[in-house]
């Protein structure tokens, strides 16, 4: 293989690992035509490929832009990050053996003669390459969804738009510059690897020992998962789902913050079953009564969310996004969290078209549209979260 088809395909590495379609479409764009592109010199491609084929290319470039759209949806993403790392070496796989230069050519076949696990080991080692590359940034992308659960913090719709940026520009990047884009990418590879260590570190260094069975807590723990023991020390939980630095005062009220974010009231492990916690047992909502209680809680919040939606709706556009962002997490967030996804996507596309009215209409009447909108939406909630059983 020759340098240059080295260094192409360890920088696809990275594209790939960060979109499936995008870099392909690209890649085929520019064999299919490479007179688009004059300021770069074009991969060359094996004479019989089926890359360069109109339909294909058109097929392609249609994947990527409903990949770009999908992708900024929060709920689909949680379907993506079990397919991505399966779907993704294999694609890169795909494209990266119909790029052949000259020289490649030559070693190709002398490399064929030694049997198939040399033609195809160096393509299986460097899609394994993709496994490894998409697996570090889906860890990632886990974990603004767990701060970030629907998206309303647009945290993950930032970290999106980041990876569809860098992958339009690293692939020109990677044809004009060559080793040069080869070295940022090294460096942006390092910089994501050593992002996912801290956050697994931060994690754990909150944990909290039992005093008695030692098994390590959360630090929002009221009592051990395990053993179930009371903790001696408890700390409040934050907004966001962050941990405080102030210890608990009020038990009622901390496990009502833990209900608002999803987690186990007695042991506080982030909720993943609707029923009950998976680390200690604890039912989340021990009967119909206690789920009525815990949607009055929420309910009262309603009426001071309005009065400060009709303050901010006083502000031209930028009040409107304000008060949607404040009643999406103070209000309707804690509601949502306790949907079914397939539920809470239809609802969440009803919301959306509601938005863009809002948007559309907002920055005329704002004063009204802002805490009507808020009404609406948390009506929308509020039932959907009652019909689930
Ligand atoms: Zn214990
Ligand atoms: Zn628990």
């Amino acid at each position: 293989m020759s340098i240059a088809f080295l260094i192409q395909a360890l920088g696809l590495m990275p594209l790939f690992a960060a979109r499936a379609f995008l870099p392909a479409f690209l890649m085929a764009l520019t064999m299919a035509y490479p007179k688009l592109m004059p300021f770069v010199e074009a991969p060359e491609v094996a004479p019989d490929t089926f890359i360069t084929h109109p339909a294909v290319v058109l097929i392609l470039g249609v994947l990527a832009l409903l990949e770009i759209l999908a992708d900024k949806n929060t709920d689909l993403k949680q379907f993506f990050i079990l397919a991505d790392p399966y779907v993704k070496p294999l694609l890169y796989a795909l494209i990266t053996t119909q790029l052949v230069d000259e020289a490649s050519i030559g070693v190709l076949k002398t490399i064929h003669q030694a049997g198939f696990v040399g033609e195809y080991g160096g393509t299986l080692l460097l899609a394994a390459g993709v496994y490894f590359l998409t697996l570090l940034k889906t860890q990632i992308e886990e974990y603004l969804l767990s701060i970030d659960e629907d998206g309303d913090l647009y945290l993950h719709t930032i970290a999106s738009s980041f990876q569809d940026v860098f992958v339009f520009f690293g692939f020109f990047l990677l044809l004009a510059f060559g080793l040069l884009a080869l070295l940022f990418f090294g460096i942006a590879v390092l910089a994501l690897f050593l992002l996912k260590k801290r956050i697994a570190a931060k994690e754990e260094k909150q944990k909290i020992a039992c005093a008695k069975c030692q098994h390590l807590n959360t630090p929002f723990a009221l009592s051990c998962a395990k053993c179930k023991t009371p903790t001696a020390v408890a700390f409040q939980i934050g907004f966001f789902g962050q941990k405080r630095q102030k210890q608990v005062s009020n038990p009622e009220k901390h496990q009502f913050s833990l209900q608002t974010q999803k987690r186990c009231t007695a042991c506080g492990t982030k909720l993943e079953d609707a029923r009950a916690c998976r680390a200690c047992g604890k039912a989340v909502f021990e009967s119909a009564e206690s789920k009525k209680k815990y949607l009055r809680k929420i309910e009262l919040r309603l009426i001071p969310t309005v009065v400060l939606a009709v303050g901010l709706g006083f502000i031209p556009i930028l009040g409107i996004v304000l008060a949607m962002l404040y009643a999406n997490l103070y209000l309707n967030a804690p509601l949502k969290r306790y949907l079914p996804t397939l539920q809470s996507l239809s609802t969440a596309i009803f919301i959306k078209f509601l938005i863009f009215l809002v948007l559309f209409f907002g920055s005329m009447a704002g004063f009204i549209l802002a805490p009507l909108y808020v009404l609406i939406r948390f009506t929308l909630w509020r039932r959907a979260f009652l019909a689930v059983r």
